[in-house]
């Protein structure tokens, strides 16, 4: 447990000299593909299998709201397995490493946000294989529109695309329902 959190906080560091500090606020990763520069979001990887997505206690998300996100990627071609509301029969919200799960929690107090950020979402690569193995998503406070379909975005593998309007920009002001680039491609 101790080992793996302080490897997600050794690459705070790389992801930040790859890529500018200013696109890189709220998500961290292990990844190691450096994406090429594209008129799209670059995705650094897929998932292994099919993720299933739980809210876990405390996370200031509604039920609806957790539900339309998931639907708006499934329209986009990810498949989810199923998606867990405050329902955690495996303990996956305990977990710091949740295997095949997007966790959805409340932000705590040891993760350092900035004062700007609505949320992070830290995902963890298999970089043998380019496959996403397991992802966290941390919410702030109320959820703003789009945070959650954005922070989704990141743990289905997304970077940031700084095109206005468009979902995965890293400024919450300039983003919007842009999904250019979005759809899962088959590979
Ligand atoms: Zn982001």
């Amino acid at each position: 447990m101790i080992r793996m959190k302080n490897f997600i906080k050794a690459f705070i560091c790389c992801i930040i000299l790859f890529i500018s500090p200013a696109l890189a606020s709220d998500y961290v990763s292990n990844f190691e593909r450096i994406p090429a520069i594209q008129n799209r979001p670059p995705q650094v990887a897929t998932w292994k299998r099919t993720p299933t997505v739980v809210v876990c206690d405390y996370a200031p998300v509604k039920k609806s709201e957790i539900l339309a996100a998931v639907k708006f990627w499934e329209k986009l071609g990810h498949p989810f397995y199923r998606t867990q509301y405050r329902y955690d029969p495996l303990n996956k919200c305990k977990s710091t490493t949740p295997v095949g799960y997007i966790v959805v929690h409340l932000v705590t107090q040891d993760l350092k946000l900035e004062d700007d950020s609505l949320a992070e979402t830290h995902f963890f690569v298999d970089n043998d294989h380019n496959e996403i193995e397991w992802a966290v998503i941390y919410i702030k406070s109320e959820t703003k529109e789009t945070v959650l379909e954005h922070e989704l975005g990141h743990a289905l593998g997304y970077l940031h695309h700084n095109h206005i309007n468009h979902l995965m920009n890293s400024k919450w002001t300039q983003g919007g329902w842009d999904t250019n680039g979005l759809e899962r491609h088959l590979r």
